[in-house]
Formats: structure tokens, sequence, C-alpha cells
């Protein structure tokens, strides 16, 4: 029988394939381009190009696509075939070096933010060496970024490499001031956790919020929802363990370290975590991911939804980022040493970190902010929209004794130790995980859990690695220029926590007393909605850093701004428009139906003997009559204030509007409509409820 060892990366044009099928010369430059960022010479290219060809050939390919994340959010993917005519009226395969570098994919229909005028259709793709091809289909798919001819950044891989580079670039300049100057590269690596829901095509496709949206626009609470704990780790039904066996195979065939899988709180809730790599392979397998879960769903004749908040009432999906930072030689640079030297290394890297969150609480913020997103922070259970460290009782301990400037004694194997310099002597915490904190230490990286589930983590871990680059390059600037480098050390790491503690909270996140502190006693923002915080990408702080640190231009900061809250509007608007339509077309006649239905009862009965008193319907009707004109007039309300939105003179009027008319009328109707299906009969309720969509798949 075939084991997952053998098929493990099978289509995948990996390091095991490079070394098989390239010239020693040819791969040792390959290795070069991938390893130290060289650049490729063209008769290598050429080499690899056809090497890459053939295997794929192999595989069954006939096409080939430069594949890109432009800022959709998606992937995007064009196919040119192999076929090239032969002089015999046959063909042959060909595939370029230059086509393997570069490509030239027509840029007009994606997404720009003005980035590119559409006279100026051409963005080119340029190959990422360092994240391996694969093929996907009858298609070997070739990573890459995706600029304008001006070179501007039209993706979000550019972005991701650059700040990668940033954090590498002064993590270095650290690390050699510690006398380690063999280290070659720093990089920062991700897990990321992804949740997502599953439920059956069939009652998918009766429910137009669903198709259009990806969440649930109506739908009342059902008689069971989460209440009992019974799903979280509980066992894995037959249809959903055979949609995971095969899912795990399609990833494991394209490298994805695909590790562990489980049920989530909510029912038809789960999740899958994959074993963490660097972070730009990190992205594109998390990509791959969210592809193939949709395929592989369908497949089992289910859907598999992405959507941060399906189902109000539940919980929503997201997921969590587990980040770090570690060597060429494998030393985590986030995990506490075993000599007081590295622990002193080990805390100015931890302090790059609370200082960044600190400091650039609005660029994670905003990393995180979709529409989808706003309905998850801030709710009662996912993290709150206001960021937060949490470090655990023993590292919160010694960050305590750091800034008083006591000894720190704690549990007996930690003492202090006024060894290279005066900071203490501690291990590896070993308490308990907290939960709610939307950035947490976990040991030996850190855990942001404000990620939405249908996130590309780019974005996310773009700010994090250029916000403690901007840490690590302050401190380097100290430290290089310090007459004492140990002294210095504690300076920085003492000063650090004092002026950044207000970050630092190990209580419960969920809790609305933290809210009011965080804002009100601590200064910390509390951007709630994406249409809050987006303007706050061009202030000019984060400018300057993003900016200074060769990550984003100006221009890219600009566009970004312009499409976040673009696809902020258009998401919801599009959310509206299904709402008018599902209410006017179907919710209303339905309960128009019913209530008419009994109406005619009542009528019979009256008929029959008019001493009936009909108390029942009689209620009933009004009730009905009165939400069926509520919703009505809701709809309209709804449609006339989305028909003003043309008014609004910019994009950022455009979101305030969305937020402060827009989604309130959404809730409205919404409310009116979830009242009339509790008193409707199910019979006549145009499409699947809570109770059938969550209970569907496991029934
Ligand atoms: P949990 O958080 O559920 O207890 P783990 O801590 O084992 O689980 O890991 C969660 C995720 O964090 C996994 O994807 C794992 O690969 C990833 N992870 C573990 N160590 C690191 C690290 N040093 N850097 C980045 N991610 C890591
Ligand atoms: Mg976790």
């Amino acid at each position: 029988m075939e084991t997952v060892t053998d098929y493990f990366g099978s289509l995948v044009f990996d390091d095991r394939v490079m070394k098989s099928v390239l010239s020693a010369g040819d791969y040792a430059s390959l290795k070069k381009t991938i390893d130290e960022g060289k650049e490729l010479d063209i008769s290598v290219a050429n080499a690899v190009a056809e090497a890459m060809k053939n295997w794929a050939v192999s595989k069954g390919a006939t096409h080939f696509t430069h594949w890109f994340q432009p800022l959709t959010g998606i992937t995007a993917e064009k196919h040119d075939s192999f076929i090239s005519p032969a002089p015999d009226g046959g063909v042959i395969m060909e595939f370029s070096g230059k086509e393997l570098i570069k490509g030239e994919p027509d840029a007009s229909s994606f997404p720009s933010g003005g980035l590119r005028a559409t006279f100026e259709a051409r963005g080119y793709t340029a190959w990422d060496p360092t994240s391996y091809a694969f093929i996907k289909g009858k298609t070997l798919c070739i990573p890459t970024a995706f600029c304008s001819y001006d070179g501007n950044a039209l993706d979000k891989k550019t972005p991701l490499l650059r700040s990668m580079e940033a954090l590498n670039r002064e993590a270095l300049r650290i690390l050699k001031l510690f006398g380690n100057s063999s280290v070659k590269r720093v990089t920062s690596s991700v897990g990321p956790e992804q949740e997502y829901f599953l439920i059956t095509k069939e009652m998918y496709d009766e429910r137009p919020d669903l198709r259009f949206t990806g969440r649930t626009l109506f739908g009342a609470k059902p008689p069971k929802g989460q209440e009992m704990d019974d799903h979280y780790f509980g066992i894995i039904k037959p249809r959903v363990a055979a949609f995971m066996e095969e899912l795990n195979r399609e990833l494991w065939k394209l490298g994805i370290l695909a590790k562990t899988e489980h049920n989530e709180v909510a029912p038809a809730q789960h999740e899958l975590a994959p074993i963490y790599t660097t972070t730009n392979i990190a992205t594109d397998h998390n990509q791959l991911t969210m592809e193939i879960m949709q395929r592989v769903a369908a497949k089992h004749g289910l859907v598999c939804l992405l959507h941060e908040k399906p189902f109000a009432g539940v919980n929503g999906s997201g997921k969590h980022n587990n980040w770090s930072i570690s060597t060429d030689q494998g030393q985590n640079l986030l995990s506490p040493g075993a000599t007081p030297y590295e622990n002193a290394q080990f805390l100015l890297f931890l302090c790059a970190v609370i200082k960044a969150v600190d400091d650039y609480q609005d660029l994670l913020r905003i990393s995180v902010a979709t529409a989808g997103n706003d309905h998850r922070l801030g709710a009662n259970e996912a993290p709150p929209a206001v960021v937060s460290i949490f470090l655990g009782d023993e590292l919160n301990a010694v960050v305590e004794a750091i800034e008083n400037g006591t000894p720190y004694e704690g549990t007996e194997k930690i003492q202090m130790k006024l060894g290279v310099d005066v900071l203490p002597k501690f291990f590896r915490d070993t308490t308990d995980r907290n939960r709610t904190s939307p950035f947490a230490f976990t040991g030996n990286k850190f855990e942001f859990r404000m990620l939405g589930s249908s996130n590309s983590i780019a974005c996310a871990n773009i700010m994090l690695n250029s916000a403690v680059a901007e840490s690590l390059k302050i401190f380097a600037d100290k430290l290089e220029s310090a007459e004492d480098f140990e002294s210095e050390i504690y300076t920085i790491v003492r000063s650090t926590i004092k002026e950044h503690k207000r970050i630092i909270f190990n209580g419960n996140g969920y809790d609305d007393s933290w809210i009011k502190e965080a804002t009100e006693v601590r200064g910390l923002l509390n951007y709630r909605t994406t249409a809050d915080c987006i303007p706050h990408l061009l202030d000019k702080k984060n400018v300057d850093m993003l900016t200074g640190l060769g990550v984003f231009t100006p221009a890219e900061l600009n566009s970004r701004y312009e499409i976040q809250l673009e696809n902020y509007c258009k998401t919801i608007i599009i959310e509206a428009n299904t709402m008018v339509s599902m209410a006017k077309t179907q919710i209303v006649p339905a309960v128009e139906a019913y209530g008419a239905d009994i109406a005619a009862n009542a009528a019979a009965k009256k008929a029959l003997d008019s001493s009936i008193a009909c108390r029942y319907e009689v209620e009933t009707v009004k009730k009905l009559s009165e939400l069926t004109d509520l919703i009505a007039e809701g709809a309209d309300k709804l449609a006339a204030a989305e028909a003003s939105l043309g008014d609004a003179a910019d994009i950022g009027k455009e979101s305030e509007m969305i937020r402060d008319v827009i989604i309130p009328l959404m809730e409205e109707l919404r409310s009116y409509c979830d009242k009339a299906e509790v008193l409707t009969a199910k019979e006549y309720w145009p499409f699947p409820t809570y109770a059938d969509l969550l209970f569907g798949v496991n029934s």
C-alpha cells in the first residue's frame, strides 16, 4: 500500500527533485538563489525551466501558470500550455527560463487602488524561487510576485518578502552584537491554525445569502447551539472524517504539513493546523489549503465556509497565526535560553515584540480588518478589537522584576542571576494557556489570534515583521553606539518594559471591564470596525515606519487604503442587496402565504360556527401581518439608503455611511425576519434554518 512518505510532496518541485534532475552546477546556483537571494543566470534559469517542465509533464501537466496573490486576497492564475508547433505538424512541449522568471498577465482587471491607470494595463509577475513550484490539476504553478511596470507591488507577496528582508537585516545586526557572527539569515516562521465550517451542498444551494455572501444574513437561533460544549474535540463524524482524510492526502501531495485536525466549539465547525514553516511558504500554503478545502468539500457534497461569521449567535472562525523568528542555524530567537547571556538576547527580542505591538497596535488591527472579521472582533468569543499581549505568569513576573529593579525569585527552578548583567535567569514558561488574548506568548512563539478565517495571512505578517524590525532597528542603533554593551541592554529592556507595559494584559480579554480599562485607563486603541481603522494606515508614524524599512512605497500604501475600504463597502453592499432581495422575494411571500392560510382557516371555522373565537389565528395573523409590514418597509429603507451611497464624496465617507447607516438598517431588517421565522410554520419557510444547516452534516 502507498504510504504517506511515498506520496508526500509528490506534486512539488522540491529540493529532492531539484537535486535529482539538475546538474550539480545548476543545482548549486539555484540553491544560492533560494537561500541567499542571489540573482539567477539566464542559462541556469533555462536549465531549471527545462527540468521543471519535464518533471511536470511526466506528472501529467499540460500547462503552466504564474501563481500570484493579487490584492483581492485570493490567488490568481492564467494558464498557458507548454505546446509549441513542430515542423512536422505535431507539437513539442516547451518552457524557457524567460517564461519561468517573468510573466506578463493583463493587470487591468485586478484591484490596484489607483496604482495602475487602466491604460497601463500591463503588470508583470516575477518568480519567487523561495517557494517551490507545484502541480495543481494539469497545471504547473510557479509562485510569483505581481508588480506594475513602474515597480509598485500589486500583490501581497512582494511586501511580505520585503518585510522578511527588513526583519532579517535588523535581527542580524543584533545577533552580531551578541557575537553571533556565523548566522547568515534570520527568518520569521508561521503555523496558521485554520478554522472552517462544513455544511451540506443541498442546503447551501437553497440559501442565496450563503451563495452570494458566504454567510447567513437571516436565521433565528436554533433550539440547540454550542451551549453544551459537546462539539469541541468531539468524535469526528464519518462524512467529515472522509472529507478530512481526502483533504490531508491532497495537502500532503502538495508538501503542505497538515498536522492536526479537530472539531471546534460550534457545531459543524472544525480546525486544521499545519506544522509551521517560513512565513512566505506558510502564506502560499495557507492560500492553497483554503482553496483545496473548498474543492475537496465539493467532492463530498459539502461546502466549506471560510467566512468569519457564517452564523450569528455561534462562534465565528478565525485563524491563529503562530509566529516566531529563528536563525538559519535553527535557534529560535523567541525561546528563553539556557544561560543568562542567551536570556539577555531573548529578553531583547521579547522587548522588540512588546514595543512593536504597542507602537503599532493600529497596524495589527488594520492587517486583519475586513467586513467579515468585524463580526468577530469585539464579539464575546473572539479576541477583542483591542490589541494586547499575554505573557504568562512566569514571564510576567520576570518582566515586573526588571521593571521594579527587584530580584526575581519565582518558583524554585528560577533564580536571579547577576552574571552577565542584572537580568534574571529563567526557563520556559509552563503555566496555563490564555485563550482570550489577541496576542499570546506560548513558550517560544507568539500566537496572534485576531486574523479572520478567510484572511490571507500575508497582511498580518507583513505588519508583524515590519513592526518588530523597526524595534530591532532602534535597539541596534543604540547598542552599536553604546559604550557598555551589557548595561545598554539592561537599559533598553528596562525602559521598554516601563514604556510599553500598558500593552501587557494577562487577564480575561472577553471581559467588558477589560475594554473599559484598556481604553480609559491604559489608552489602548479600540477600532471596532474596518471603517474606523483603515484610515490610520496613512497616519504619519505608520507611513514613516513602513516606507523607512522599504516594505511599502507611499503609493502602495495609498492603494491598500483604497482597496481595503473598497472591499469593505462592496462586501456590505452585496450583503444589503441580497437581504433586500431575500426579504422581498422569499420571506415576505412566505410569511404572507402562511398568514393567508391561517386567516382562511379562521374564516372556515367561523363559517362553521361563528362562536368559535379563533384567538390563536387572529393573534398570529396580526403578528405576522405587522411583521410583513415591517419587513417590507425595512427592505425599502435599506434599498433607499443604498441608493444614497452614491452621494459619498470619497471611499472614506462611503465606508462611514456603510458603518453608520447601512449596517444598522441591515440589523433591523434581520431582526424582523428572524422574529417572523419563529412564528411561521417550517414548511412555509423558504430556506433551511440554522438547525438544518448546523446539524445537517453531523446527523
Ligand atoms: P496549540 O497552540 O494548539 O497548543 P502548538 O503549540 O503545538 O498547538 O502549535 C500550534 C501551531 O503553532 C502549529 O501550527 C505549530 O506548528 C506552530 N508552531 C510551533 N512552534 C512554532 C514556532 N517556533 N514558530 C511558528 N509556529 C510554531
Ligand atoms: Mg493554538
